[in-house]
């Protein structure tokens, strides 16, 4: 398999290359060449088939030029935690993907990446640096993703006292080759420290910098594979002939753009639902055909404040730039504060179970498309214990926080204070460098 650019001016790169380069020279995103499909026995045996096999048979098309020995090994490390899909009520589930370390989906993509720069790296000697802005979910994701990873110094770049304190404890106290850098300006400062650190000529020539977003291929690799797995674990409950549909709670989109490229290479799903807060420019373009960028609005589920969705050209090319197709293939839905807020007690008084806010917006999305005849499957992205302030505020009843956060949150914090100016910042990064 090979990748192109989406100006298409770039064809035939290598899995390599676009993991190291993450963006193309002109800025545009890459993507496959084409989309292989799945076999038909594949799809038969789905609900026997363990997750690890799952994932090889799905990623292996892309990833034809590792050995399948080394691609298995890098699959066993990545998928290392369960994902279960578990019923909330009459025809809709969650599948949870909130098990890993940081406890949210981003935990899959971030440790994949990690993995695949450690394979070539050693294959081919040399380090590289990292270096990612966050305005939390993010940082701590990759901070526990690449920790302890060899040949990669990982920098961190968040906006101090604008992560919740649990989200800072993930990415600052790990230490080793982890540095979490507490920037004295807002998420926006930090993303364009990280965009001058990528460009500048004599950072360049001291070492190989990446950075590790959703915008690299690499993350959403891993996440195609949520989506036949959680196929297969309905087919396992129901029966095989059983067809659901999936609502995934979407920032920038990356997730849903996932599932795209799941059903696309024949994964057996009826719909596809991308269910933002009141950041809403993707359902307003699907009812109005305009694109009208707005600056992100802070909402509960802050991991999806997102203005202007970065994976959007991703699947606007996957469905040929073609309007009517991208609606006849996904459906989104706005959901706003308050129902969120509703849907968290109500999911709790009348299922016992706790959603996190992001969770809950898929929910409240699932429900407004629910019928009878059909299974519908939501991902679940975060663990509510992520969230204690919003839960608290919903729920009177206190909550138990998880043992290992319980932990997190009295050990010491280690971060570097640093000006948003860009010189300051180099000036120690060359010093880190030397
Ligand atoms: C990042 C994130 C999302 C949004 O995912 P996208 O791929 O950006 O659409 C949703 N929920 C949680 C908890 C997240 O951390």
């Amino acid at each position: 398999m090979k990748f192109k650019n989406l100006s298409n001016n770039i064809h035939g790169k290598s899995f390599r290359d676009v993991l190291f380069e993450g963006v193309s020279a002109d800025g545009t995103l890459y993507v496959p060449e084409y989309f292989p499909v799945v076999s038909k026995s594949f799809i038969e045996n789905l609900s026997i088939l363990s997750l690890e096999d799952i994932a090889f048979e799905v990623m292996q098309p892309f990833l034809t030029e590792l050995p399948e020995e080394s691609l298995k090994h890098i699959i066993n490390r990545t998928f290392n935690f369960t994902i279960p899909l578990t019923k909330l009520q009459k025809n809709i589930f969650l599948l949870e993907l909130f098990h890993g370390p940081t406890l949210a989906f981003k935990d899959v993509g971030a440790r994949f990446m990690a993995e695949m720069l450690s394979y070539f790296l050693a294959e081919e000697g040399g380090d590289i640096i990292i270096a990612v802005a966050t305005s939390g979910d993010t940082g701590s994701a990759v901070a526990h993703g690449f920790y302890n990873t060899p040949h990669v110094e990982a920098y961190i770049l968040y906006p101090s006292n604008k992560v919740s304190p649990l989200q800072e404890k993930q990415m600052t106290t790990l230490g080793k080759n982890i540095h979490a850098i507490e920037v004295k300006g807002s998420f926006d400062d930090c993303q364009h420290l990280v965009k001058q650190t990528l460009v500048d000529n004599d950072l360049k020539q001291m070492a190989a910098i990446t950075t590790a977003n959703s915008i690299n291929l690499a993350r959403l690799l891993p996440q195609i594979v949520y989506y036949f797995w959680a196929v297969a674990q309905i087919r396992r409950q129901q029966g095989s002939h059983v067809l659901p549909s999936m609502v995934v709670p979407s920032g920038n989109f990356g997730n849903i753009t996932a599932a795209a490229y799941a059903k696309k290479m024949g994964a057996p799903i009826k719909n596809l639902l991308a269910a933002t807060n009141s950041n809403d420019m993707i359902p307003r373009y699907l009812s109005t055909g305009k694109i009208d960028i707005q600056p992100a609005k802070v909402t509960l589920s802050n991991a999806m404040d997102v203005g202007n969705p970065n994976n959007f050209p991703r699947l606007q090319a996957l469905y040929d730039y073609d309007y009517s197709v991208l609606r006849q293939n996904i459906q989104s839905l706005s959901i706003n504060d308050e129902q969120t807020f509703e849907e968290i007690k109500l999911s709790y008084t009348v299922n016992g179970k706790l959603l996190d806010p992001h969770t809950a917006v898929g929910v409240v999305a699932a429900k407004m498309l629910a019928d009878t005849s059909s299974p519908i499957i939501i991902a679940a992205t975060a663990h509510p214990a992520k969230f204690p302030e919003v839960i608290a505020q919903a729920l009177p009843q206190k909550f138990e926080i998880p043992e290992a956060l319980f932990k997190l949150l009295n050990k010491e914090k280690k971060s570097i204070l640093m000006d948003k100016d860009f010189s300051k910042w180099k000036q120690f990064l060359v010093s880190e460098l030397r």
